[in-house]
């Protein structure tokens, strides 16, 4: 059957173990997922269910030991470390729970400094990460240092940090748990927005509310995938 909508991420029977010493942990017991162009989908399950080694995997920050993963139609396999860097910056952007931003920098500069490592000239470097710090509703902050920012304002930094590179694919693992519930509806609706202009965005966390934000709610139990199901999506900040 002819699709005109792009399968973005493709994952087949996907097995990872984690070696210690003579043992070995099964983590991820034969995923198989998909997600196309534009969807916002949730990876939902408790702690230790394997929903940040997935992601990393999608992410390439890892290799899964079995299966297979395509990604914008390139099959990802047995890149060396160079290769997966230029994947990465081509097709993706990350947004963690710890912001992982640096501290000496101003907001402009933590947003700027993956361009600079892509090769971006200064001036289009500053221009580009001014415009998306603007889209994130932070402007005003971007000479300011990490230190002097908020939690939600300084997720919203990486946020704009993750979306510079344009990237095909946003991956974000649990990106509201170290905000409170008022400043985690306020990110999700800026990833609502995000999405609603057309970006694939995969959403890890163990929060059932944060979850019902997404269209798709994938729900992973010790390394199984054991319900794939579309749901109505909550809005985060309803329109009045
Ligand atoms: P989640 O993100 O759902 O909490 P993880 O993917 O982080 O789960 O972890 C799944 C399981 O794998 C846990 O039992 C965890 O302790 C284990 N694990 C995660 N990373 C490693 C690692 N690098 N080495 C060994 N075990 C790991
Ligand atoms: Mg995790």
């Amino acid at each position: 059957m002819y699709s005109n909508t792009t399968m973005m991420i493709e994952i087949k029977d996907l097995h990872k173990s984690y070696k210690m010493g003579k043992n070995s942990l099964h983590v991820l017991k034969g995923i198989n997922f998909n997600v196309k162009e534009g969807e916002l989908v949730a990876i939902m399950g408790s702690s230790g269910s394997g929903k940040s080694t997935l992601l990393n995997i999608l992410g390439m920050l890892d290799e899964a030991d079995e299966g297979s993963y395509t990604l914008d139609g390139v099959p990802i396999k047995n890149l060396n470390e160079k290769l997966a860097a230029q994947y990465r910056n081509k097709f993706l952007g990350f947004i963690f729970q710890s912001f992982n931003l640096i501290n000496y920098k101003s907001a402009l500069d933590n947003v700027a400094l993956p361009l600079y490592y892509q090769g971006m000239k200064r001036a289009e470097r500053m221009e580009r990460s001014m415009a998306y710090l603007e889209k994130v509703g932070l402007a005003k902050w971007a000479s300011h240092k990490p230190n002097e920012l908020s939690g939600g304002q300084k997720q919203r930094v990486a946020i704009a940090r993750a979306l510079a590179s344009d990237p095909k694919v946003l991956l974000a693992d649990e990106l509201t748990g170290a905000l409170d519930s008022t400043t985690s509806y306020e990110i999700m609706d800026l990833i609502q927005q995000i999405n609603d202009e057309g970006r694939t965005i995969l959403v890890v966390t163990h929060e059932e509310d944060i979850a019902h934000m997404t269209k798709r709610i994938v729900n992973l139990k010790d390394g199984v995938i054991i319900d794939d199901k579309f749901v109505n999506q909550v809005r985060a900040i309803q329109n009045v």
